[in-house]
């Protein structure tokens, strides 16, 4: 190969690629994101190529040149064709125009060159090609200055960007993606074009929306394209609660810090220790609640009491609105933004026993998770100020290990059943059942008795005496 640093498994790919077209009479590209991502340096795991005639008829001709031979998914309707060798996914298509409708991102598609393909290509870095043609293999077909754009570290669209936009509004999140993805900055006139463009995006369903934001959130620094979907517009249309975040006020000399900025810097910290994308959406709305629930207090100045608790409450609306999934993760997601504040109300001098353990119960499996949020969460300036705020998350680290090595609540299950309250006691299910399950959990997490079967039935006799009930078989 010429122009792209290919490993030798690659090139036995593509040689048998190339060797299938002639048989075939077709030309032959590889496209897109492969030649792209390969340029950059980045890892690559599918290949597209593109060719002048039956991309199907292509892909059956390849397969069988492999034993065992891959199986070939085709879709007629849209004339692709896909196989896997070993993890790497091909994918063929024949070189297509496209024209589009206003009301719609789906294009009429016809057959055409491969200079019709690359028109139809998002972005310049995108639109480069490589020949597998016996007479210029591995050579770059390069109509839009991609290769300089991967060097200047840019991003724009081929043709017209206005157009290019209106045609798929998907694209803007696209580029943004791209943007975020590879650290490249949006051509200013490609980026006025989406400006412009912003409200179209209500064409594009809701899916395509969310994937492209989730790939945002798993970049390494999600704040550059959360940032640009602001400055676009885009983030208006999509996700308006976000953008309620921005501003910071200052009354009477007194301020609060503007929550859009320091928020995307909480994603940004908690990008640096996981790639949980669950973790990182409970980085990006911990605040939501802030703009319903700002006060000013005069001589005091502004309080977001209760933040977290209608944060929480917000979540799985937003969670609807994106289609996210309404499921464990969305609760997850809701805990973390419910517990954001705890771990800092326990960095406190005298903090008991109890107000661990009762963090430990509430948090269960995601107390590590919380833990990393609450320092993600740490955006100060003064270093010294951030420095003694770890601290102090190192030490209710520390007496979350101890309570835990010697209580056991992390993972609690009520060492007395309530069928054992209801056998005891004769009861059905009923209100006095729960009462002495609270009771027996409470117990627990405030330390009046230990978390032990014997611990837990003798103080259900004495709970149960106390509401008036008796053992059905005690004389
Ligand atoms: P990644 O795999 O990281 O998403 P990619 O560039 O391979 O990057 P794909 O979505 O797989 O992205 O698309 C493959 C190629 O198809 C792109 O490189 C681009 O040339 C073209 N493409 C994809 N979506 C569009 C679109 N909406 N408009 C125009 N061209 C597109």
């Amino acid at each position: 190969m010429v122009d792209i640093p290919c490993t030798d498994k690659e090139l036995f790919l593509l040689k048998k690629i190339a060797s299938a077209a002639e048989e075939l009479s077709v030309e032959a590209y590889l496209i897109g994101g492969f030649v792209r991502d390969k340029i950059i340096g980045r890892p690559t795991k599918d290949a597209d190529i593109v060719c002048m005639g039956d991309g199907i008829a292509l892909a059956y001709k390849v397969a069988e040149r492999f034993n065992p031979k891959p199986t070939v998914a085709f879709f007629k309707t849209f004339g692709t064709a896909q196989i896997k060798i070993k993890d790497f996914e091909i994918e063929f298509v024949g070189a297509r125009k496209e024209s589009y409708n206003y009301n719609s991102r789906k294009p009429e598609v016809m057959p055409g060159s491969l200079e019709d393909d690359q028109n139809r290509r998002d972005f310049t870095i995108n639109a480069l090609a490589i020949s597998l043609n016996k007479e210029n293999f591995g050579k770059l077909i390069d109509p839009f200055g991609g290769l300089l754009h991967i060097e200047q570290q840019n991003i724009q669209t081929p043709l017209d960007p206005l157009q290019t936009f209106s045609d798929d509004p998907l694209r803007m999140m696209r580029a943004i993606r791209f943007a975020t993805q590879l650290g490249f900055t949006i051509h200013a006139e490609t980026f006025q074009a989406i400006i412009d463009n912003a409200r179209r995006i209500k064409i594009v369903s809701q899916e395509r929306i969310t994937d492209e934001l989730n790939k945002i959130m798993l970049a390494p620094k999600p704040s550059i394209g959360l940032d640009l979907l602001s400055k676009s517009g885009l983030l208006n249309i999509i996700f308006p609660q976000m953008m309620t975040l921005h501003g910071a006020e200052n009354v009477e000399g007194l301020g609060h810090k503007d929550n859009f900025y320091h928020t995307l810097q909480v994603i940004d910290n908690i990008c640096e220790t996981t790639d949980d994308l669950w973790l990182r959406w409970a980085a990006l709305l911990h605040d939501i609640g802030k703009p319903a629930t700002k006060r000013f207090e005069p001589g005091h100045g502004f309080t977001f009491h209760g933040h977290e608790v209608v944060g929480a409450r917000m979540v799985p609306k937003i969670f609807t609105q994106l289609k996210l999934p309404l499921n464990e993760k969305m609760r997850f997601v809701q805990k973390l933004v419910e517990l954001h504040l705890r771990p800092i109300s326990l960095t406190k001098e005298n903090i008991t026993d109890s107000a661990i353990r009762r963090l430990l119960f509430d948090a269960g499996e995601d107390i590590e998770a919380l833990m990393l949020l609450c320092n993600a969460d740490i955006t100060s300036k003064n270093k010294a100020k951030v420095k003694r705020y770890l601290q102090n998350f190192e030490m209710v680290r520390l007496r979350l290990q101890e309570v835990e090595a010697s209580d056991h609540i992390r993972n609690w299950q009520p060492p007395v059943s309530g069928e054992l309250i209801m056998q005891t006691f004769g009861l059905n299910p009923s209100r006095e059942v729960g009462i002495i399950k609270d009771a027996i959990r409470n117990g627990i997490l405030d330390g009046l008795i230990a978390n032990t079967y014997e611990a837990a039935f003798n103080f259900m006799l004495e709970k149960g005496a106390e509401l008036g009930l008796k053992p059905i078989n005690a004389s």
